[in-house]
Parts: structure tokens; sequence; C-alpha cells
């Protein structure tokens, strides 16, 4: 059977089975929407450049996330994303079932192979409930990413969570440890409360879960202090969709007596928790005392996130820098010369960029000021904006400009008015300031953003940025950031040296945040773009060999194998 050869090579030794509800695979496959599904591909991508025994499980989202359109005042419209997993993966023959609402819903299955350039490569499991067995309003549960109500997540979370468990054992592959990349999987422990039952169970009606025995298996990463980023399910709803798929009352243990809460079940059933930053372990520990809550600061995958030029600079100067980032400390063996070089060229791609999708004209000889995310009230893309005449004031002495991307989840309502702000802003500015808003931000915008501006700007409020990840990728291409002191630039921030903090490093400090930005960007910064070259090329090495050389995903998954992995 043409299935069964494709996932042998993979059964032969045990994985761990890393789930999550968005992956980003590739820039063509539209299954991710922000910083956790590029953080879901980096891991799996470093995994196979290390050879790492890991297997991904993530959901197909056949319609994607979206796509984003814009009209002149920022309105956003959503476009399905759709795309054929034909196209990039294997059928798998396999199939299992999952009762859902009362109804049984089949899953399957197709397979995706992260490919190393070093030969490693990493199986991807995505889920597809879209079969023709399946009743019309089933085969939907797998198509939209983060789409529908609170009924169709938690009918997604079922089949991620339910589904995945019982789909990698179909295929033969052994799981030595779960690891649950956000609380969306959480009911995978709940699978595995219910297979201890299935198999200890002595008197058929005294359940005997075995939750030291699960929790042995699981590992949990929890990736948001904001409280919307945490599922919670009523119980009723809960009662409808799964039915008596194990004990309530001993579910409600473990899960929340007034909801189902997700991220409670992930850890009550995990031996091992982490925040995904120094900063942010201590915010979760504060969050949920009781709980033992450890730090992996996330990193990104060096060779997706590097620019061209910059990948060809590190290849002549410091071989094997994209197995072995930690040789990018050696970037002082780098002539400023050919540095200012690479990065010329990768801020004219950039400027290429602006002008084909917006068609607005940068000046490859002024400076970048970058900033692209998902546009989300925390965020805060608008604090540039505070006060319009300082900002005016400070590009007549120091001329600069903008560049913005990032969609708003289509019922972000505050995420969608920030981008029709940013617009008016940018009307605003016209004459003084040439700025640019990129529209449907995803992958290769976000390389072309973080490698061609010449300052990463980063403004969310404390204490609400987990991590952070794109400052990272504008590091790997010597772009030094400008940002609060949240998430992880707590860690990456040395004054001057790798670049500059916004404001102090107080946790709800965020009320004079606009005066230091303006203070920071007018006095120190551009100041610094326009002097001697070489002070400038300085700090952009600073944030190479400082920061690209740690906060990347080999350091980081390295540190999970031992951490989480291997305990
Ligand atoms: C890296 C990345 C993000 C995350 O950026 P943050 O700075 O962590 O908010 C979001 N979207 C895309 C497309 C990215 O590449």
């Amino acid at each position: 059977m043409r299935s069964r050869h494709l996932i042998t090579p993979f059964t032969n030794h045990p994985r761990i089975g890393y789930f999550s509800m968005e992956i980003a695979l590739a820039p063509d496959i539209p299954t991710y929407s922000g910083g956790l599904g590029v953080l879901a591909g980096d891991t799996l991508r470093s995994a196979a450049d290390l050879r790492l025994p890991l297997v991904g499980v993530t959901l197909v989202s056949r319609m994607g996330y979206f796509r984003q359109a814009l009209d002149s005042e920022g309105r956003q419209t959503e476009q399905p994303a759709a795309w054929d997993p034909a196209r990039f993966c294997e059928p798998l023959e396999a199939k299992i079932v999952v009762k859902i609402a009362g109804r049984k819903v089949w899953i399957g299955g197709w397979l995706y192979v992260v490919q190393s350039h070093l030969g490693g490569r990493v199986p991807v499991i995505l889920l597809d409930t879209d079969l023709p067995e399946n009743d019309k309003a089933d085969r939907e549960i797998t198509h939209f990413l983060y789409g529908g109500d609170q009924t169709y997540r938690l009918k997604q979370e079922i089949v991620l969570g339910i589904g995945g468990v019982r789909m990698l054992l179909a295929l033969g592959l052994q799981i030595r440890n779960y690891h649950m990349n956000e609380g969306h999987s959480a009911l995978l422990a709940m699978e595995l409360m219910r297979r201890f039952d299935l198999f200890n169970r002595r008197r058929p009606h005294e359940p005997s879960y075995n939750l030291p025995g699960v929790r042995a298996l699981c590992s949990f990463t929890t990736h948001t202090p904001v409280e919307a980023g945490h599922d919670q399910f009523d119980w009723t709803l809960v009662r409808e969709v799964l039915e008596d798929y194990v004990e309530l009352d001993e579910l409600k243990k473990v899960a929340g007596e007034d909801r189902l809460n997700m991220t409670r079940l992930a850890l009550n059933l995990s031996e091992y928790v982490n925040g995904v930053a120094r900063r942010h372990a201590e915010v979760s520990q504060r969050m949920f005392p009781g709980y033992s809550v450890s730090a992996v600061t996330n990193g990104v995958h060096p060779r997706t996130w590097t620019a061209k030029s910059f990948a060809a600079l590190y290849d002549r100067h410091l071989a094997g820098w994209c197995n072995e980032p930690m040789l990018l400390v050696r970037v002082d063996q780098i002539a400023d010369e050919e540095l200012w070089d690479a990065h010329t060229a990768a801020k004219a791609a950039l400027v290429g960029r602006v002008k084909a999708r917006c068609g607005v004209e940068f000046d490859p000889w002024l400076p970048i000021v970058g900033f692209a995310r998902r546009m989300t009230a925390y965020k805060r893309p608008d604090l540039l904006f505070s006060n319009i005449e300082r900002l005016r004031a400070i590009a007549r002495s120091h001329p600069f400009q903008l560049v913005f991307a990032g969609k708003a989840h289509p019922r972000d309502t505050a995420g969608k008015q920030l981008i029709e702000d940013l617009h008016r802003h940018i009307r605003a500015l016209d004459g003084v300031i040439r700025a640019a808003f990129v529209p449907d931000y995803d992958m290769a915008t976000a390389l072309d953003l973080v490698a061609g501006s010449d300052v990463w700007l980063n403004t969310p409020q404390r204490p609400l940025e987990a991590s952070g990840t794109s400052g990272m990728k504008a590091s790997l291409n010597g772009v030094p950031q400008l940002s609060v002191l949240d998430g992880w630039w707590v860690e990456g921030c040395i004054e001057g040296i790798t670049g500059w903090a916004i404001g102090g490093d107080g946790e709800i400090e965020n009320g004079g945040d606009a005066e230091q930005l303006y203070h920071k960007l007018g006095e120190v910064v551009l100041p610094l773009w326009y002097g001697e070259r070489a002070k400038w090329v300085a700090v952009m090495k600073g944030s190479i060999g400082k920061n690209a050389s740690y906060f990347n995903s080999h350091r980081m998954l390295r540190h999970y194998a031992i951490e989480a992995y291997l305990r």
C-alpha cells in the first residue's frame, strides 16, 4: 500500500508528537495566521536540520487563514485562501473516526515532509475531515483556520487533539512525548486519559484514569498572557459535542469547574510547562500559581529568515552557520563594506516590493523603519503616531521612511480599526514622510520587510508580548530593533550594542512610551544612522553576533530536547 511506504521510514523509532493548530510549512501554504504558526514551522524545520525525531500534527485548513485586501481607506476585506493539499502532500490511507455531536466523523490525513537542505526529514500529518463519508457540515471542520463560532472551534480542537492521537497510533508511529504548542490541542491529554482508563479498568463502571501516566507523556507551551488567547468552552456545549467521552466529573477536576479551560487542562496534565521567553514565564507563573512554569525563549529558523544576500555573505565567511548558528558570534570577521553591501541588496528587494505592491517609490538612500505583525490592539501599531507634529519634526531633521504590514483577525474590530488609522496617518504624513502599508502580510512579505528595513520597530503594551519573533528575524539580517522591553527583548537588548529600548523595564510602565519612542528615534537612532557608517554597522553586527547567534530555533529546539523531551 502506498501510504504504508510513505510513513514506514518514520515508524522505526519513537518520536515527539508536536501538536499545533497552525503550522507555517511553506510560504505558499496558507495554514498559519501569525507568530504561533511560524514558530511551529521553524521548530519542525530545525528538527529536520538537527535530525531530531519529531512528527508534526495539525489541521489541513483547506481554506487557509485568509487573504487580506485593503481599499484606499485601509478597510480590510477577507478572501478565502484555498490551497490544494495534493500539490504539496501525499494522501495517507489510514482513516480514523471520532464521535462529534452524536455523529461519526471520519478523519483522514495528508503527509507533508519537511526537508532539510542537510538531508533530514520530519513528517507532518495534516488532519482532514473533508471526506465523502462525512456529513456536509462535518466536512467543513478542517476548512477555516480560526474561523466559525465556539462550536466550530471545539469541533476543530476535537479533531486536532483526539483525532491527532488516534491518527498517529493508526499510522504506527510510536510517540514518546506529546508536545502541545498552545492549549488548542489539549484534548489530546484527555484522549490519553481515556486510553489509560480503557487499558486499566478493573470493573466496568469504575473509571481508572492514570493521571500521572498521562502527565509523564505531556509537555505544554503557553504562548500568550492575553486572556482571549486561552480557549474556554461552556460545559453545556462540551456535553452536546463531546457527550460522555470521559466522565465529566473527572474531567472538571482537571479542566475547570465553571468551563472547560484548555489551558487548565494542559497545565494539569503536563509534566513540563513553559513560557516562550523569561519574562513571559514569570508572567505566566503569576497567572497560574501552583504550577511550575519554565522558560524556553523562542527562536527563528536561520535559513528561512535570512535574505539571500546575507546567506551568501555568511556562507563565504562563516561556513556552516545555518546548521550551527552559534558561528554568527564571529560576525566581526566580516568587513563592514561587505555587510553593508548585503544590506543594500536586501533593501533594494524591499524597495522593489513596496513599489510593486503599493505604488510607493521609496528612496534607497534614506533609512526605512519597519513594523509588521498581526494587527491587534496590544501591539500598538499606532504608538508612533501619538503626536504627529513631533513625528514630522523628527523627519525634518532626519528624514526616514515607514513601512507597515499586518492582518487583523476578521472578528477583531479594534485590529481592523488600527489598519484604517494607520492609513489615515500615512495620508496625513504625505509630503513629509514617505510611508506604505503592504497588504496581505505573509512569510514572503515578512522576509522582505525584516531584511530590507534599517530599523525594526516593536511597541507592544507590557507585559502582553509573550515573545515576539519578527525582531529575531531582523537580527539575522543585521537589522537592529527599537523596542519596548517586553517579551524576548528583555533578554536581547543591550542598549546601543544590539539595538535600543523604548522606556524602562517596569512591567506596566506603558504611559510614557510614546515620548520615549520619539526621544530614541529622533535623538539616538536616526542621528547614528546618519553619522559615521562604521558606528551604525557596529550595531548591525551586534544584532547578528549577539542576538541571531542565540535567538534561533536550533538553540530553542535543543533546549526543548534537554528540558522537556529527555526528562
Ligand atoms: C514572524 C511573523 C509573525 C510574528 O511576528 P511578531 O513580531 O512576533 O508579532 C507574524 N506573521 C508573520 C507572517 C511572520 O512571519
